[in-house]
């Protein structure tokens, strides 16, 4: 028996519902209910993505079309076979496993069938939760075209499987499957399956797959948030005056956009009912909160003790948000929000880009987190992440910025870059973007109030910064007009304008000159001033 053809022989529990699920997770004494209903349960060792552990075979499928990379790591397919292995014999020694089948992609034209198979019933009500969900008409139909298998306690040795550690996530393309081992983090089999549609939908379908969330208005025109962890895509998507078409995954094909998913995966650190009350409504019966902490003697969840992890989470259906668009499928957006968190306080917190602007930002792809060390050392850490989404982009990042290139080309559409992040200075001296301006500004952007003010062009970075936006100060819209020490404004810029150009030596030789052209000037600003 070749490893392929070997099978899961255990007693497996086939597509249980959620209550099911919930109570196998509570009969394993792997989770309880917390006040308001949610099931909570710890992912273990991990509490987000591994990225170093994520490896792609390398065989004659990928070979000359994955962009091979520090994201995209190759294993051999050796290596995948002795790990199928391993996942079933882990597999097959458990008294049973769950699994369910569902849908990728909400329009059907590009409907990807997935089996997922696993150790834990919470991660199979995770799959329930954030894949989509076939009707009993389709079930009946159904045929898996691709696997993912989660096994979070198996612990594998990494000299015998060629892995950097004890843990693992594998993508096969020649054998359509995704191997999960030694990591219980639920995001992992989402984003496994997101790696897999970034590299058949541009590549097979034409379709440009997007790291970004969307909404849409009552009157169909439809928005869309890149941006890396952190930025707000999911914060920013959820408006009560907008239609929720998904918080994460999407696809841009000839004639509409669609949401890849069948649910959201929200942060929970620090959240308010009062500041994003469409999150809070939807930890209830059926979500899944992940790594909390409650009041003592309570389940009522402390959203803000990150003792476990900073990156505290909920996963629940998409119509757990009242206004959802379901089928989640939009109109070709008229406007393009590329979300940043900078923690350096520099970029502005709205403004417009040019075409060639808007190419050079999403090939560029930057946010700067702060890094919460135990020591309380906490300079921001500047990342640039190819089109908001390098961990999950198989292909060469080049492909995406054309294909986003020439449907900006095709179509009437704003892109504006909106800094989530700090105001005033940068962390430590400033803070953060009131959560209630940033939303004021995209509401006023989306509703064409942008079209008759004033610009003022960014000296730096030549964005079109708006002189005013209603139900904004205007003094917090010109970043240098909010820090006290201008001279300390100046150095931070010229810092930042630095580390893009820096950046952006790797793809100088695969863009226009019109892209190159807009690259933040910092002579420029030295005369000026
Ligand atoms: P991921 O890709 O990891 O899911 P994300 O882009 O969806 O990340 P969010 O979950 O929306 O990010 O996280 C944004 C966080 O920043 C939230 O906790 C939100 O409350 C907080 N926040 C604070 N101020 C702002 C602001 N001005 N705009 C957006 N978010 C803000
Ligand atoms: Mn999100």
């Amino acid at each position: 028996m070749t490893a392929m053809q070997q099978k899961i022989l255990t007693a497996t529990r086939y597509q249980s519902s959620p209550e099911e699920l919930i109570q196998d997770t509570l009969n394993l004494k792997e989770g309880l209910i917390t006040s308001t209903g949610a099931l909570a349960i710890h992912t273990g060792e991990f509490t987000g993505r591994s990225p170093q552990d994520k490896f792609i075979v390398k065989d004659d499928v990928t070979e000359n079309t994955v962009h091979w990379n520090n994201f995209n790591i190759p294993i051999g397919e050796k290596c995948f076979r002795i790990i199928y292995r391993k996942i079933m014999d882990h597999l097959n020694a458990k008294p049973q496993v769950w699994v369910r089948d569902a849908f990728a992609c909400a329009d059907p034209r590009y409907r990807l069938s997935v089996r997922i198979t696993t150790e834990k019933p919470w991660t199979n009500l995770f799959a329930y939760n954030m894949f989509l969900r076939p009707t009993e008409a389709e079930l009946k139909e159904f045929t898996p075209e691709w696997q993912v298998i989660s096994a979070p306690d198996l612990k594998l040795n990494a000299e015998e499987c060629g892995i950097r550690q004890h843990n693992a996530a594998v993508i096969s393309f020649k054998h359509k499957m995704i191997l999960i081992a030694g990591s219980g983090y639920t995001g992992e089999t989402k984003k496994g399956i997101f790696t897999v549609l970034n590299y058949i939908l541009p590549q097979d379908r034409g379709v440009l797959s997007m790291h970004c969330s969307a909404n849409a208005g009552e009157d169909g025109n439809t928005a869309i948030f890149f941006g890396l962890s952190g930025t707000g895509k999911t914060t920013l998507s959820a408006d009560p005056s907008r239609r929720l078409i998904g918080d994460d995954e999407h696809g841009w094909a000839g004639d509409n956009i669609f949401n890849f998913e069948g649910g959201c995966y929200a942060k929970l650190i620090n959240l308010s009912e009062e500041k994003e009350p469409a999150i809070f409504g939807a930890i209830r019966a059926g979500a899944i909160v992940e790594n909390v902490q409650f009041f003592p003697g309570t389940t009522r969840i402390n959203f803000d003790d990150a003792s476990i992890t900073e990156n505290t989470r909920v996963s629940y259906p998409l119509h757990f948000i009242s206004n959802a668009l379901e089928p989640s499928v939009g109109n070709i957006p008229k406007n393009i929000f590329f979300l940043t968190c900078d923690a350096y306080g520099v970029l502005p917190p709205i403004s417009k880009l040019s075409k060639e602007q808007a190419m050079y930002q999403f090939i560029s792809g930057y946010t700067a987190k702060v890094s919460g060390t135990e020591t309380g050392v906490t300079e921001p850490k500047p990342t640039f992440s190819a089109c908001f989404g390098a961990p999950f982009l198989p292909l060469h990042p080049g492909k995406y910025a054309k294909l986003l290139g020439e449907k900006m080309e095709k179509h009437e559409v704003n892109v504006w870059l909106v800094n989530t992040g700090w105001t005033g200075g940068p962390y430590g001296i400033g803070h953060r973007m009131k959560l209630s301006y940033t939303r004021a500004m995209i509401t006023a952007a989306i509703g064409g109030k942008l079209n008759t003010v004033a610009f003022t062009k960014d000296p730096v970075f030549g964005f079109g910064i708006p002189n005013e936006v209603p139900n904004v100060p205007s003094e917090v819209l010109i970043p240098r007009n909010t820090w006290s020490d201008k001279d300390a404004y100046d150095e931070k810029v010229k810092f930042l304008a630095a580390l893009f150009v820096k950046n952006f030596e790797k793809y100088a030789a695969g863009v226009s000159e019109e892209v190159l052209k807009v690259a933040p000037n910092v002579i420029a600003f030295l005369t000026e001033m």
